[in-house]
């Protein structure tokens, strides 16, 4: 009976192993099955003179593995921590914040098995850096959040009194205290600013929210890894164009390929699964349209080092 009892529990735990080794496996998803359906409708004329810069904040070690369906478990990937700074006339707007000169205090408040997958690097806050390079930190009037998870709001804390922008969606989100670390408690002393997407489609989105009313900055809803991610589109008088993705993907494979997060990352960070996949196949559908446009998710890297740093800037 023991014996017996025994070659079922080996049984099950050799499936269990199985089913998390196929989970890790390569995959495309299903683009017919998730496909928007949506037309594309361009979005008017940028007509002020913009420029953006990356601040590269920090990185944290792990796996390709983890990043995206098919990643090496050989390679290590560099996931990138940034904020993108765009200056405007009407005054300088962060996209996320980075890590910032609290980011310790942020992770010693996360549960234990996300502080043990954290293992970060360090580098100079966005604040600092603007600093070093002449500018004043005050210059930034605005911070739109692609979400608000602790690796893209420590830098808040650096830029005081910034007015912080996120649709109701995400606010809504925090209330319910679905997002760990110190956001439950920063949040009141935050200058939030909630906005809604308005009806007006763009590009293959239903709904977009142009931040000053002239094409040059447009947040559309990216639904899924929290009920408020969004992306942010940046059109530079140039003609060249940025797609801010936010954590929709941790890597550009993930919107290319298509593929999703293997299911153990999903369940550690994604709220909406289909919509993830829904979003993920309307970002890809775009970059078939576009394959010109950068698209940056906020945690690739590579495609960090290709975009101008300060003291350069994309024009
Ligand atoms: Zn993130």
């Amino acid at each position: 009976m023991v014996k017996r009892a025994l070659g079922v529990l080996v049984f099950l735990v050799a499936v269990l192993v199985g089913l998390l080794v196929y989970s890790f496996t390569p995959k495309t998803l299903d683009v017919e099955a998730y496909k928007s359906g949506a037309s594309f409708v361009p979005g008017i004329k940028p007509s002020a003179e913009v420029s953006l810069t990356l601040l590269n904040t920090g990185m944290m070690i792990s796996k390709e593995l983890f990043t995206y369906r098919g990643g090496s478990p050989g390679k290590t990937y560099e996931s990138g921590m940034a904020a993108a700074l765009v200056r405007h006339p009407k005054g300088d707007l962060l996209i996320d914040a980075g890590f910032g000169r609290n980011v310790d205090l942020h992770v010693d408040r996360m549960p234990a098995l996300m502080q043990w997958l954290a293992s970060y690097v360090k580098e100079v806050p966005a604040a600092d850096q603007m600093q070093r390079a002449g500018i004043d930190p005050r210059s930034i009037k605005q911070v739109i959040l692609t979400h608000s998870h602790w690796d893209h709001i420590s830098g808040l804390e650096d830029f005081p009194g910034v007015e912080v922008l996120m649709p109701p969606a995400e606010l809504e989100f925090i209330r319910l205290r679905r997002m760990p670390g110190l956001i439950d408690e920063m949040i009141d002393k935050l200058n939030v600013r909630t906005f809604n997407f308005t009806e007006k489609p763009y590009e293959n989105f239903s709904s977009s929210y142009d931040l000053f009313g002239d094409g040059t900055v447009v947040a559309v809803p990216l639904p899924g890894h929290t009920d408020g991610s969004l992306g942010v589109f940046v059109n530079l008088p140039s003609g060249k164009r940025f797609f801010f993705t936010g954590d929709l993907t941790w890597s550009e494979e993930g919107l290319t390929l298509p593929a999703e997060r293997p299911w153990l990352a999903r369940r550690l960070v994604d709220y909406g699964e289909e919509d993830v996949r829904r979003s993920i196949v309307r970002v890809h559908e775009l970059l078939k349209k576009y394959p010109e446009m950068i698209v940056v998710p906020a945690h690739d890297r590579r495609i960090h080092e290709s975009i101008a740093s300060l003291p350069k800037y994309e024009q």
